[in-house]
């Protein structure tokens, strides 16, 4: 010991069963059976007791569908892992939801667990999109689940939605929009759907790619997005994401920040001390490892120079406040338009980027072309 202050993090653990598996999806996930998942959870918690002794901030579980598992054990999860990183009593801790009915009749019992935030993944409100994505929910479901979210206490309820969905058109997607507003959600997160290698989509997209959006039907949908969005009073606060006043994201703006987090579960994300670790995508590797105590399997990197400075613009520009250059020289000692003058004239010359005062912005244009604009602070310009 050296008696230093533990550092602050967000802690994030990953839950990866879900009760099917949708055809798009690459993450780190596996169709639920009662055996793996109480392995799963015993590697958890050797991992937990295991983990670095930071001072928690925000609390978020994500997966997979964290309400495969029943929330007694969600309960005890979190008072565990309240106990191992000291979280506030107020503290934000968000769950991702799977709106199938059967999976949401606890949620008085996780508020009851001290969560405060449910995010939904609902991806759309057009029966033929939903099976498409092969999601098994009905579109009237959320609207229940959303009520019984409200009756339970809780304040802040997020959805997910997804546009470029092939078959969906502006109108359905509009109309998923509204529905969305219309059930007086607190915040909305839209992701345009990518396709990803070994996915079932993968192998559709080989097939035929006309049924595929391009970027520009695609940048279409997510302009629509952004009106409708601010037309209902919310903030478009990130490149993905959209809040009422008060209801952003707490854990993920301190991804934005480039804080630091624990990650904790099989393919999970960690940032801390400058390094970014990544624990194995193998479900038995991650179990059985964490079981007998030892090193979790992954990839580390330790983040220097024009790398770490490369990557926190790269997540400050996502957020709607950009780059605090002043903050960006107390933090990383380095002078933000000395340093990247070439590629901001460029940016802003090209109508990508703009400053305003200590600040350095994405424009509307910019944030539809966010990968170009952040790809070029990473190329070392
Ligand atoms: S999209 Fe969500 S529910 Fe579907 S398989 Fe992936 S993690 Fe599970």
């Amino acid at each position: 010991m050296n008696g230093a202050a533990p550092v602050a993090a967000g802690i994030y653990v990953h839950l990866p069963f879900c009760p099917y598996v949708c055809p798009y999806c690459d993450f780190a996930k596996w169709p639920y059976a009662r055996r793996s998942a109480e392995r799963y959870l015993a590697a958890l918690e050797a991992e937990i007791a295991a983990s670095p002794a930071v001072r928690g901030t925000t609390m978020f579980f994500g997966g997979g569908t964290p309400n495969t598992y029943a929330a007694a054990t969600l309960a005890e999860l979190i008072a565990t892992l309240r106990e191992r990183f000291t979280l506030p009593a107020d503290a934000e801790i968000s769950v991702e939801l799977n709106p199938d009915l059967a999976l949401c009749e606890e949620l008085p019992a996780l508020h009851a667990a001290g969560v405060t935030r449910l995010s939904i993944g609902v991806q759309s409100f057009d029966r033929d999109e939903l099976r498409r994505l092969g999601r098994r929910h009905a579109p009237d479901d959320v609207a229940l689940v959303v009520g019984r979210a409200r009756a339970a206490g809780f304040d802040n309820v997020s959805l997910d939605l997804m546009f470029a969905v092939p078959g969906q058109t502006e109108a359905s997607w509009s109309d998923s929009l509204e529905r969305a507003f219309a059930l007086g959600i607190d915040h909305l997160s839209t992701y345009g759907l990518t396709v990803e290698v070994d996915t079932p989509y993968a192998r559709w997209y080989q097939r035929e790619p006309g049924a595929f959006f391009d970027d520009e039907r695609e940048a279409r949908l997510y302009e629509i997005a952004i009106e409708r969005a601010a037309r209902a009073g919310f903030e478009h606060y990130e490149i993905s994401n959209f809040a009422r006043p008060g209801r952003r994201c707490a854990h993920n703006e301190n991804y934005w920040r480039n804080g630091s987090y624990v990650g904790l579960g099989v393919g999970a994300a960690a940032y801390l001390d400058g390094v970014r670790s990544t624990h194995t995508r193998d479900l038995d590797a991650y179990c059985g490892a964490a079981l007998a105590g030892s090193v979790i399997p992954g990839e580390s990197e330790t983040l220097v120079g024009d790398e770490r400075t490369g990557e926190a613009t790269m997540l400050a520009l996502r957020t709607l406040e950009g780059v605090d250059t002043r903050e960006f020289q107390a933090r990383y000692d380095v002078d933000f338009h000395q340093r990247y003058g070439t590629v901001i004239a460029d940016l802003t010359a090209a109508g990508m980027l703009r400053i305003a005062g200590e600040r350095v912005q994405l424009t509307e244009r910019g944030r539809f072309l966010a990968n170009d604009v952040c790809g070029a602070f990473l190329g070392g310009h």
